[in-house]
């Protein structure tokens, strides 16, 4: 079932006719993706307010409405052109097969990682795709489960579950399962073993991909979530140093480019500010205050265009 415009259904092909010019934005309504994907565009600059009720919310900064939906069916309100954009798990994009090529991934965005893994009883000694052969498998990702296989020339027979997958090899109802798999504790609970990785998932802005070429908005919104996901990489580092240690500290700060160099009121001392990768800052801190770095700040950056 696909929504019109307004909220009643449209089950047409193609372009809806009820689209206005502003955009649409399908979202999860809940689940594990809504709070981070809520969190990232409000930290991309948009301002809403979204009631657990709420079906649509019209942004009140920028011409775009969310819509609130069920995780798996994004893909489908943005084949259908009820939304032009749509985040989702990039797990339930490739499983909707055929609609995949009318759907692009416009970015990654960092969050609702996990592994959609084949997983065996923790006893059973099967490793191999080709140990599979004719096995029952239960899973909830029945296309990319059959397709994993059959890339490698083994037939199973695919069991469809809707959820509770892991409980399958228990209830006796299948052999193994291919489930999503993130901190791998559901799965020990259960006495499964993950064997093979079947794909790597997390949360992804699609858009249609007839639409791309001639939309300026996507472009907004895609430069808008990036500019959070490159500020959520990076810290912005300020700290003051003796002039005379200044060759020896901007060496050891990789900035973005050549770090700001500022003389301070004390004779002598300057401030220097960079952008440095989050991941480094660990290292870099004990570093710094070796160089004679002082009064060491690290923020954090809202967003960042380079
Ligand atoms: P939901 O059912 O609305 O909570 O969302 C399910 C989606 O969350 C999946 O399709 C994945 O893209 C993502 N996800 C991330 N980690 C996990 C996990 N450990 N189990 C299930 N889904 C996960």
């Amino acid at each position: 079932m696909a929504w019109g415009a307004t909220g009643w259904p449209w089950t047409g092909c193609g372009e809806n006719p009820m689209r206005e010019s502003f955009l649409r934005l399908a979202l999860p309504n809940k689940g594990r993706l809504r709070d981070p994907a809520l969190r990232l565009l409000r930290e991309a600059g948009l301002s809403f307010e979204q009631t657990d009720r709420a079906l649509s919310v019209s942004v009140r900064n920028a011409a775009i409405e969310l819509l609130f939906v069920r995780t798996e069916d994004v893909v489908e309100l943005v084949t259908d052109g009820v939304a032009d954009l749509g985040i989702s798990g990039l797990d339930l994009i490739e499983e909707s097969g055929t609609k995949c090529n009318r759907v692009r991934v416009l970015l990654r965005l960092g969050f609702g990682r996990c592994e959609l893994t084949v997983a065996v009883p923790a006893d059973a000694a099967r490793d191999r795709p080709e140990d599979f052969c004719g096995l029952r498998i239960a899973t909830s990702h029945p296309n990319l489960t059959e397709q994993f296989f059959a890339r490698h020339g083994v037939t199973v027979d695919i069991v469809r579950l809707r959820g509770s997958v892991e409980v399958a090899p228990k209830l006796g109802v299948a052999d193994a399962v291919a489930d999503l798999v993130s901190t791998g504790s559901t799965m020990l609970v259960n006495g499964l073993r993950p064997v093979l990785p079947v794909l790597s998932s997390e949360a992804v802005l699609v858009g249609r991909s007839s639409d791309l070429s001639n939309r300026m908005e996507f472009e907004t919104v895609t430069t808008a979530i990036e500019s959070v996901l490159a500020g959520r990489r990076r810290r912005y580092l300020l700290l003051n140093a003796p002039e005379e240690t200044l060759q020896d500290i901007t060496e050891l700060i990789p900035g973005l480019e050549a770090p700001t160099v500022v003389p301070l009121a004390e004779d002598g001392m300057v401030a220097i500010h960079s952008v440095v990768e989050r991941d480094e800052v660990w290292n870099l801190l004990p570093r710094l205050r070796a160089a004679g770095g002082r009064d060491i700040l690290v923020l954090p950056i809202g967003q960042l265009v380079p």
